[in-house]
């Protein structure tokens, strides 16, 4: 344990990006030790130290808090996503009202266009799509309808990401559409992922060309890497950033853990590799005010080795002379993003999840401890209603 604190020690140069913390000394004691500093892990920290009066040590390997949400300004002084487009959208009052303790917003409704054949159309597929694609002018959401069914293929019963969109809009604008993307995004078929991951963008046979209708749509005003400083500015949280937990484990004791790493890693892969999507991100700044009409273009061409282009300045209304922008380009290693949606990957976790069910004093929190396919509302929702289980406010002060 010395050895683990001297080590420790040494990196003690890895600035807490939290209002300075001191390190803590290895022989405290710790109600809870929260792996993550994403919003798993935030959220958990936050409602045990500032609603449960906790003593809580956040510990994340990477040097920032935020997780996969962390943003940054970049050599030219422009605010982007260091691990891709995050665009806070949800139907929860409650999720949204929590998470406005700890930022203001900024309105914004976001908006994709998918580049097919050196067009630009709008994505999700609606009327405008369609007329653009097949030089029509479609009026109704009737004749769209009648459009789209004459070329539905009905599939019976629907249970892969292909099923999903060929039953709606059939099998060109499909291929057209998701198959190019999914193949490159997932490094599988369609057909071998389940329907929900197609299903998350709809098909309109109106013109609303936003990419998402969620009552509460914006961006946290001073950014996301600014919303989790604040929830984890408590004099009851302890920071721990560039330290992977495995290490620290032993050095500071604690009743409980909030875990919100990958779930099979916690557990040794005892049972294999759980299998995670990757990407590699290439973040270019570009010598000119703008470069595409919106914030997110897709490429669904399968030659395209990259899946969609992000524009920032869109996203956070920041002005500058410049522009930042970021592919994405899917890759099977690298850090954990996305689990994997599928019969077989869904049958391994239930094994683990069998694993973590029987530690009760280890709460697995968020989308890689839970291998769930979570946007960041389900994650904070997930968070506060795990909290609420531990008992809330009130048990958590009875504690001895
Ligand atoms: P994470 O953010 O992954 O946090 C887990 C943290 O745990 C990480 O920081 C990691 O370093 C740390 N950790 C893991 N193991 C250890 C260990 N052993 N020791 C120490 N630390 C450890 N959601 C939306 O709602 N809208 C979007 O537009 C959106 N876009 C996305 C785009 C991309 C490219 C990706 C990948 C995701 C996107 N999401 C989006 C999803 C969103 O990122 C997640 O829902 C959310 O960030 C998950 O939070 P989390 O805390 O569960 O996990
Ligand atoms: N998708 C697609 N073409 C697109 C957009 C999405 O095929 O132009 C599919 C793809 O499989 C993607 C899934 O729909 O992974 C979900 O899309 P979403 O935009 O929700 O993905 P995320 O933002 O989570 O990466």
């Amino acid at each position: 344990a010395a050895l683990i604190a001297a080590e420790i020690a040494a990196r003690r140069r890895i600035e807490p990006v939290v209002s300075p913390t001191t390190w803590p000394a290895s022989e405290d004691r710790y109600d809870v030790m929260v792996v993550g500093a994403g919003f798993a892990g935030a959220v958990m920290a936050e409602r045990l130290a500032a609603d449960g009066g906790k003593r809580v040590l956040v510990v994340d390997r990477r040097p920032h808090v935020g997780g996969n949400a962390y943003d940054r300004k970049d050599d030219a002084g422009i605010l982007i996503h260091q691990y891709g487009p995050h665009i806070f959208h949800t139907n929860s009052q409650e999720i949204f009202q929590y998470l406005s303790r700890f930022t203001e917003w900024r309105p914004y409704e976001h908006r994709v266009l998918a580049s097919v054949d050196g067009q630009l159309v709008p994505m999700p597929i609606n009327r405008t799509t369609l007329n653009a694609l097949y030089d029509l002018n479609m009026q109704s959401d009737e004749e769209v309808a009648a459009f789209l069914a004459a070329r539905a293929e009905p599939v019976v019963p629907i249970r892969t990401s292909a099923d999903v969109v060929v039953s709606q809009v059939g099998r060109e604008l499909y291929e057209t559409f998701f198959r190019g993307y999914t193949r490159k995004q997932w490094g599988r078929d369609p057909s071998e992922l389940d329907k929900s991951v197609t299903a998350r963008v709809p098909t309109r046979t109106g013109t609303d060309d936003r990419y998402f209708t969620d009552q509460f749509q914006a961006m946290p005003l001073e950014g996301y890497t600014r919303m989790f400083e604040r929830m984890l500015d408590h004099p009851n949280i302890d920071l721990l950033l560039g330290v992977d937990y495995r290490e620290i484990r032993d050095a500071y004791p604690h009743d409980h853990l909030v875990f919100t790493g990958p779930v099979d890693e916690y557990f040794g892969y005892r049972y294999g590799r759980l299998p995670y999507r990757s990407l590699q991100f290439e973040h270019r700044t570009l010598d000119k005010p703008w470069h595409q009409p919106v914030a997110v273009v897709n490429y669904p061409d399968e030659a395209v080795p990259y899946t969609r282009v992000t524009e920032y300045k869109y996203l956070t209304g920041q002005e500058a002379d410049r522009t930042s922008v970021t592919l994405e380009y899917p890759s099977s290693t690298g850090d954990p993003y996305y689990p994997i949606p599928c019969e077989e990957n869904q049958a391994l976790y239930k094994r683990y999840e069998a694993l973590a069910l029987a530690e009760p004093s280890v709460s697995f929190v968020g989308r890689l401890a839970t291998y769930r396919y979570y946007n960041m509302d389900q994650v904070v929702g997930q968070a506060l209603a795990t909290y609420r289980r531990l008992g809330g406010a009130r048990a958590m002060r009875q504690a001895p």
